[in-house]
């Protein structure tokens, strides 16, 4: 009698055991395929604060208000991203570039200038001001009402360039995938008027002396990890494809009518 119950308690002890092993294999199992496949990867955390209140140092350049809230992109970018790039990043870049010009003893407060007179050695100045003015295009040509596709003049030279809208998108999207490291993929309108796709290094853009192709950037993709890490991770071409879900090519049309 005895034995038996000590048999029955070891086997049903044993089972216990190995259901036990199997759920967590199976909770294991559940995990991994999750980390491979589900993207947010981690919770993204809200927004707490309101772009309203980000201000500059007194200075030449201040903070050109976003013009919505930092959750109204947030299906293609979370609102902590933008919170964090605007409120910190941008803010950054504006500070440290008003600190630069003193430095420099530049009075300038046009930036297409500054940027065209870059000294490339001046490293303040250079990611500074680039940074000040690619962001200003990059939160300007997003929105949570964007209008889809471009129409009109820019429209028919983007067929006649590129073959299609798709296409463009395309070279965009690859000049996104290979910029090494930080930087920027950009549209621009060059010296003679005619478009042209290039990436830039860190803040350089092709505004600035030197770039490999020179020209009037009227779109930028900034493919900085910041822009994108907290809901996108290491996939920076999901990113670059949300990414013209809120781009506002009104405002792409708007800075092509100026640049041509
Ligand atoms: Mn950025």
């Amino acid at each position: 009698m005895k034995k038996t119950f000590l048999f029955v308690t070891l086997m049903s002890g044993l089972i216990a055991l190995q259901s036990c092993e199997s759920k967590k294999e199976e909770v294991v199992g559940s995990n991994s395929t999750e980390a491979v496949d589900t993207v947010p990867l981690t919770p993204i955390v809200e927004a707490v604060g309101n772009p309203t209140d980000v201000k500059a140092d007194p200075g030449t350049f201040q903070v050109k208000p976003l013009k919505y809230g930092y959750d109204e992109l947030n299906e293609y970018i979370d609102a902590k991203t933008m919170e964090t790039h605007f409120s910190k990043h941008y803010l950054t870049y504006i500070n440290n570039m008003n600190k630069a010009l003193k430095e420099a003893g530049n009075k300038s407060s046009n930036i297409e200038a500054i940027l065209k007179s870059m000294d490339m050695n001046n490293a303040a100045l250079r990611n500074n001001a680039g940074g000040y003015y690619n962001h200003l295009m990059y939160f300007d040509i997003m929105s949570p009402n964007a209008q889809k596709e471009p129409s009109g003049e820019l429209l028919t030279k983007i067929n006649e360039t590129f073959g299609s809208l798709e296409q463009l998108k395309d070279q965009l999207s690859d000049a996104a995938a290979k910029r090494f490291g930080s930087g920027w993929a950009w549209l621009v309108v060059k010296e003679d008027g005619q478009l042209a796709v290039t990436s830039t290094p860190n803040q350089d853009n092709p505004l600035m002396p030197g770039v490999e192709t020179p020209g009037k950037p009227i779109l930028g993709i900034d493919v900085w990890e910041h822009a994108y890490y907290l809901k996108y991770q290491n996939k920076r071409a999901d990113y670059v494809t949300a990414f013209f879900n809120v781009l506002d090519w009104k405002e792409v049309e708007a800075n092509y009518n100026k640049a041509k």
